[in-house]
């Protein structure tokens, strides 16, 4: 009782209440990696207290009330809860995206799922309906059982131009109109800015003008806000930089980056926040190597496999041109993206190697990019690229909350919030190990893995894989 004891009296002594209940839960005899690059410690343990690490370090040195629940995680390895920078939520029905389902069941629905998959906090880029603060606001006052959100409410999209959701988004047209949004952004509380500058490769006659974009990135400023901006051509991420841009929620990816662009990325400090090599990847992908994985089947529902296995998918990817619900134009999906993937690897390696800060962020939710499935994959291509599991696992904890400016996750340290993937196997053998898990704690609750998880079927549906088999791509 020692630990609870001295616990409370601390409490009282500084003047507040004492809580009518301490609920301790030790994970011990595990192998702990922090998440800030220090080397994997075994025989660690960690103590979580409603909800907050009060401990993290070697199992012998640990002391603990002797009511507080003790799991034995010999042999097992412990990760910080990974951040996905780059995700969309509530967009999709199987694979139609649609307004109309953005409700909160079908956005808790896709927090639970990244939950899951141990992506214990997300940062959705510009295409949430409001409500989605309020549950963002809710979690921070409470200890949440699904991945916790971090909003940039509803981004700027150019009238005409790419981006957004539609019938969430309102595009804007001129710089007065985009400071008025980021005005009406930054009143409702959100955590960011978001600005799409593309014109889905010259398929669409406008783009944002710099003159619209300096003035979004202004007023963000103004607001004490940061500004993430989708980008695909070099030129207009230099142009982004000199106006003061943050970050970029995707690689450039039309051309090699050169050295002006490392310079003035490191000169201001601005974020690759999101590879999105997964996205790249996904896109140049006829059929999906993964169809048949159980860790990637217990995540989707069953129309969407169907979808995915269907002789239409291969038809769009071989044959490029389709018309897409609400956009007025026709999309090249997966026109020339081979080479897209090549080259948003090269430079994503070229920004490593010039020491840019980089995150780890996939750009999933739409159509094609799986919740929390995806975070998975980023790490596996950030490692194909020339990272170590150890720099791939970093980017995806402490990194990504450096980036956040949120100091209480990121890392398995005291002070922080219990978020935390055990799994099964050594990550920093094989990044791939990072699929065996086999349970997942935020703020010190347990939600069910993916390996516990059947979307959208009973859980008697799904009969294959565990987090003690890894899967085996045919790759
Ligand atoms: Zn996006």
């Amino acid at each position: 009782m020692q630990g609870l004891k001295w616990g409370v009296v601390a409490l009282l002594a500084a003047g507040f209440a004492a809580p009518a209940w301490c609920e301790t839960t030790v994970l011990t005899n595990l192998t702990l990696i922090d998440g800030t690059g220090a080397a994997a410690q075994p025989n660690s343990a960690i103590v979580m207290t409603n909800g907050k690490i009060t401990y993290a370090g070697p199992a012998a040195a640990m002391k603990a009330p002797k009511d507080a629940t003790v799991q034995d995680l010999s042999g097992k390895f412990v990760i910080p809860g990974i951040i996905d920078s780059h995700v969309h939520i509530g967009l999709m029905h199987d694979v139609t995206q649609d307004e109309k389902y953005f409700t909160p069941e079908n956005v808790s629905a896709d927090l639970k799922q990244y939950a899951a998959y141990g992506v214990t906090a997300v940062q959705v880029l510009g295409t949430d309906k409001d409500f989605v603060l309020d549950l963002r606001n809710q979690q921070r006052k409470s200890r949440p059982t699904m991945s916790r959100v971090f909003s940039a409410g509803q981004g700027a999209v150019i009238k005409g131009g790419y981006g957004g959701l539609v019938g969430v988004t309102q595009p804007i047209a001129t710089p007065e109109e985009a400071r008025k949004l980021v005005d009406e952004q930054a009143a409702k509380g959100v955590d960011f800015i978001k600005l799409w500058v593309d014109d889905e490769r010259k398929t669409i006659p406008v783009k944002m003008p710099p003159a619209v974009s300096a003035a979004i990135i202004d007023e963000a400023h103004k607001k004490h806000l940061r500004a993430v901006a989708h980008v695909f051509y070099l030129d207009d991420a230099k142009e982004l930089i000199r106006e003061g841009v943050d970050g970029f929620g995707h690689m450039v990816r039309d051309q090699p980056v050169d050295k002006e662009l490392l310079d003035m990325m490191k000169a201001k400090g601005v974020w690759m926040v999101s590879g999105t090599l997964s996205r790249e990847m996904a896109y140049s992908l006829a059929m999906m190597p993964w169809l048949n994985d159980p860790f990637f089947t217990r995540g989707v529902t069953p129309g969407t496999l169907d979808a995915l296995r269907s002789m239409a998918r291969e038809k769009a990817v071989v044959l490029g041109p389709t018309r897409f619900p609400g956009l007025p134009y026709e999309k090249k999906v997966f026109w020339d993206m081979d080479r897209t993937l090549f080259q948003a690897l090269e430079n994503w390696q070229a920004m490593v190697n010039a020491g840019v800060n980089v995150g780890m962020g996939t750009d999933s939710g739409p159509n094609g990019r799986f919740p929390g499935f995806n975070a998975h994959e980023e790490m596996q291509m950030q490692v194909l690229a020339g990272r170590t599991p150890m720099e791939a696992i970093k980017s995806a904890t402490s990194d990504n909350a450096r980036w956040l400016g949120d100091k209480s996750i990121g890392s398995v340290q005291a002070g922080k919030w219990a978020d935390l993937v055990v799994l099964e196997k050594n990550p920093l053998d094989d990044i791939r190990n990072t699929q065996t898990i086999s349970a997942v704690f935020i703020a010190g609750n347990s939600v069910p893995t993916i390996w516990q998880t059947c979307r959208d079927r009973p859980l008697s549906a799904c009969t294959t894989g565990s987090p003690s088999e890894p899967p085996h791509m045919p790759y």
